[in-house]
């Protein structure tokens, strides 16, 4: 699984957790709030029913 991450030195995105440019360590790129975990759990659960 791929996360963007971002370098919050030099603002580089990477999918790496150490920044390609100045080597120091990434952050996700993405915000706290962003969730993937409400969408998947009901498609999950649909695909459960239907199986
Ligand atoms: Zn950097």
């Amino acid at each position: 699984m791929n996360v963007l991450h971002c370098c919050s030195a030099c603002a580089t995105y990477t999918l790496k957790k150490a920044c390609p440019s100045c080597g120091k360590k990434t952050r996700s790129a993405h915000p706290a709030k962003y969730s993937k975990e409400d969408p998947f759990r009901s498609y999950r659960r649909n695909a459960l029913y239907r199986a």
